[in-house]
């Protein structure tokens, strides 16, 4: 066991249960509540909160125990919205984890700084809270996109994104605290990713490498596991039947191939997020996708109540054991 950092304290890592591992309470971009018409006013700010409460209880429903929000600041994290969320948790009862990191487009606010001084704001975020809330980060969100193609001269944003991977590593290592990545599957970025992390002495059983499911090349996400990493198959956004098919014959692969306990899953779902327009239609279901389509479809197809255990509740779990278990020794 270890300790988990929620947005209401920390828990034990065997408490966390049946835990999505990859969702966005809210998500948009570092500033947007500062933006005319997006949460600049208290209705609008309300409906936001309404909206998780609704969907965490909903989820809660289909047996889910806890979620891990992967919204660095400049993904629009808003302290805000996970401390009225927490205010209500008796009216959904769910876990929340909150992060550090950072997402793809690396801000030029850390231009100047050094691997190391990236690590101790991290680690910062980790160990004293964040803005000032109160609320501590439980994990560390790193993302590798596109941009990690462009490798020319020292402003090349892949020069960028090989610090930041560097300090989450550090800041992995010195807090006890796991990485969960944002890739870009068809360019296969978890290979270079794992290959960054094991130069800087990280267990790799402390990482996922997520959005694994936007890929079916199974020798590339079995050579992760067998590095020992996590597969995040962490994109899910339709109940329609051949999608639900398409998407859950990755996680029947991987537990077929032995790997259960290495694959974790979930939606990257938003409950009231701005990537595009605000959403004026109420979407409670945004989490229920994995509990209710992907888990009897695998439970259908041969997958044992243990598989689902394993997917669901260990793997994750996993992760927060060996990155403690590295701050440890
Ligand atoms: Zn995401």
């Amino acid at each position: 066991m270890s300790q988990v950092n929620t947005i209401r304290g920390p828990i034990d890592s065997a408490d966390l249960g049946r835990t999505l591992s990859h969702e966005h309470l809210t998500n948009g971009s570092g500033g947007m509540e500062h933006t005319p018409g997006l949460m600049d006013t208290p209705t609008r700010r309300q409906e936001i909160v309404d909206r998780c409460v609704e969907a965490l209880a909903r989820v809660r429903q289909s047996g889910i125990d806890s979620v891990i929000d992967l919204t660095p600041f400049d993904l629009g994290r808003q302290m805000w919205l996970f401390q009225a969320v927490a205010a209500r948790h008796a009216e959904h009862g769910v876990n929340v984890v909150c992060a550090t990191g950072v997402y793809r487009w690396v801000p030029s606010v850390y231009f100047g700084w050094t691997e190391d001084e990236v690590a101790a704001h991290f680690t910062r975020e980790i160990t004293e809270g964040i803005e000032g809330s109160g609320i501590k980060a439980g994990i560390i969100k790193l993302a590798w996109d596109l941009e990690a193609r462009l490798d020319e001269g020292r402003f090349a944003p892949r020069v960028h994104l090989e610090k930041m991977a560097r300090g989450a590593a550090r800041a992995a290592k010195a807090t006890g605290v796991p990485i969960s990545c944002h890739t870009l599957a068809t360019d296969a970025l978890g290979t270079p990713l794992l290959d960054l992390f094991e130069s800087e002495g990280l267990d790799l059983r402390a990482v996922t490498i997520g959005h694994s499911n936007d890929t079916t090349d199974m020798a590339y996400l079995t050579s992760l596991a067998k590095r020992g990493a996590t597969v995040g198959l962490d994109r899910f956004f339709s109940p329609d039947p051949a999608y639900v098919e398409a998407r859950s014959q990755i996680a029947l692969g991987l537990v077929q191939a032995g790997y259960a306990e290495q694959t974790c899953l979930g939606h990257d779902g938003s409950a009231a997020g701005f990537w595009g327009r605000w959403n004026p239609d109420r979407r409670p279901d945004v989490w229920t996708l994995v509990p209710d389509h992907e888990v009897p479809w695998l439970r259908s197809h041969g997958a044992s109540d243990a598989n689902i255990d394993a997917l669901l509740s260990r793997s994750i779990r996993a992760t927060f054991e060996a990155a403690a278990g590295m701050a440890r020794r």
